[in-house]
């Protein structure tokens, strides 16, 4: 018996599927390749690695975007038992600086576009460990570390070196969450973690995935893994699409057109992008069957206007250490007759965990809370893809084998875990919990929202009451009046905001989440009243 790796994931593909392409936009053109001649680029890249010293347990790291070097990388780091560490080049500087000292990467592998923000990161001793920089592409730009372009780093190798023989608990990837609440806190993943993933999301309770399918992962490479899509598609045999450095809409639709794009996913502003410009202009979406959302809660209107493309929105939960998807919003076939209204109830929902995981709701006393649809808890996960610690040894959101997610949830009686918000963003007015994010959903559904983010801040009498951040085009008092009536529509009249700050855009993380921290700090005077 062998153990649960990744390397049998490509040689399947390579050996069944040799001819099905790989396409990556580059920028400025695009890469074709086939699975036979991708597994042969790994091959020599995991041999040019091996040569410059890397093994079992090294860490290399990425500064890159979605394309097929990077795609090599996923496989040939994982495939010598090294850690394949992500980083995310839109983290601030700071950051990036800590993540690569913590983590003492041996190698970077870097876009020259992206040579700017190691540049911005550098430093000698944070960087003490980087014993090589290679550039992907041809040019060698000045960078403070020894540096090599790509094709020379691999130009020695061929595809027939020995690799070293694995199993499960061998190391294979790396990833920082992505800061959302604090500093991104480091995961790291062994061959089974992600071998047990990319089973899981296969399959239909997962993300559905075949051999016939299209997976275009418009989601960074650098966020978790790109949500595992890489490894599930290449595990199907399914063709890849990688859409390249920061593609707009117009690219993501065109690829979709060209490609014949089948599934694809995303976090929410991405897609609402997408939607805007399928306002005016033409498009053939008729190959697209399911565009996987997650990161944060898509807005229903999103859902709706693509049901009305004949696309379907498959709603995922997820963070960095749980690999990232645990649960899915698949409607049991019970609920599949049901009206159009209570189906979406369920979608918008963050769904039904996984199979392979176990989940349990409990209260602030440890108790497990009633799937009634109303009592909220913390959400727990454990299972075989489910990080038990953090790379800096801190233990503090583990309980045994259990991730206690910081996610506050409630369960219907269905089984569907709805998320009312993070722990860290619920907003504590007259000691009743207000969740931000049903506030920020209830505003965005009004058609001249484009983006909502409400945060609590300090109040005088009330300990914090709800500030509504929006960007929109309409009249701002008219406007006012009519998501408030949305948002008393669902819910008690005292989680209307005391306040809406109309402004051009909502801060975002560095994987386009809506920075509560920054928006926050803007009020450090308490609202009186
Ligand atoms: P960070 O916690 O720093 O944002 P991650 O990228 O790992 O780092 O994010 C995980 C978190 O993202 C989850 O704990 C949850 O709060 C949020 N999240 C993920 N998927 C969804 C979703 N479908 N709906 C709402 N929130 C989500």
């Amino acid at each position: 018996m062998t153990g649960q790796t990744l390397r049998p994931f490509l040689t399947r593909a390579a050996t069944l599927y040799p001819d099905r392409a790989v396409v990556a936009r580059t920028g400025a053109g695009e890469t074709r390749d086939t699975y036979a001649g991708y597994a042969d680029r790994v091959r020599r890249l995991a041999s040019a690695l091996r040569a410059a010293g890397i093994g079992r347990g090294d860490r290399v790291a990425t500064l890159c975007w979605n394309h097929g070097r990077h795609f090599e990388a996923y496989f040939a780091v994982p495939a010598l038992g090294a850690q394949l560490h992500t980083i995310n080049p839109l983290l601030p500087a700071d950051d990036v600086r800590r993540i690569v000292a913590e983590a003492a990467d041996r190698l970077l592998l870097v876009d020259p576009s992206l040579t700017d923000a190691l540049r911005a990161a550098y430093d000698p001793d944070a960087f003490e460990s980087v014993e090589r920089v290679v550039v992907v592409g041809s040019t060698e730009p000045d960078l403070p570390l020894p540096t090599t372009g790509f094709s020379e780093f691999v130009a020695a190798h061929d595809a027939d070196g020995d690799l070293p023989a694995l199993d499960g608990d061998d190391p294979a990837g790396l990833c920082y969450s992505s800061g959302t609440t604090g500093d991104p806190k480091g995961v790291e993943y062994t061959q089974r973690m992600l071998w047990s993933h990319t089973m899981a999301i296969m399959t239909p309770m997962g993300l559905d995935i075949a051999d016939s399918d299209v997976v275009m992962p418009v989601v960074p490479m650098f966020h978790i893994n790109a949500w595992g899509l890489p490894y599930a598609a290449t595990a199907a045999g399914a063709k890849q699409v990688y859409p390249g450095p920061s593609p707009d809409p117009a690219d993501l639709v065109g690829l979709i057109e060209r490609e014949g794009v089948t599934l694809t996913a995303g976090v929410p502003t991405v897609w609402l992008g997408v939607l805007d410009y399928l306002e005016d202009h033409d498009a053939d979406l008729s190959t697209l069957s399911r565009v996987v959302v997650g990161g944060a809660a898509p807005p229903e209107r999103l859902i709706r206007a693509f049901d009305d493309r004949g696309v379907e929105v498959v709603h995922g939960w997820g963070m960095t250490e749980t690999a990232p998807v645990g649960a899915v919003s698949h409607l049991k076939p019970e609920l599949r007759d049901a009206d159009y209204e209570t189906r979406l109830e369920k979608r918008k929902k963050q769904g039904l965990i996984l199979p392979g995981l176990e989940f349990e709701v409990v209260d602030d006393d440890g108790d497990s809370v009633p799937h009634d649809g109303e009592s909220m808890g913390e959400l727990r996960v454990r299972g075989p893809w489910v990080a038990e610690g953090y790379v800096d040894g801190n233990g503090d959101a583990f309980d045994g084998s259990w991730l206690r997610t910081g996610d506050v949830v409630t369960v219907d009686p269905d089984g569907y875990v709805e998320l009312v918000d993070r722990a860290a963003d619920v907003i504590k007015s007259g000691g009743e919990w207000i969740s931000s994010q049903a506030v920020e959903n209830a505003i965005m559904s009004h058609g001249a929202v484009s983006e909502a983010a409400v945060v609590g801040v300090p109040h005088e009498r009330w300990g914090e009451r709800p500030v509504a951040y929006v960007v929109a085009d309409a009249a701002r008092d008219d406007l006012i009046a009519a998501v408030s009536a949305e948002v008393r529509r669902e819910f008690p009249d005292w989680w209307v905001p005391d306040r809406f700050e109309f402004v051009e855009s909502i801060p975002k993380t560095a994987t386009g989440k809506f920075a509560k921290t920054a928006l926050r700090a803007r009020h450090e005077d308490p609202l009186a009243g």
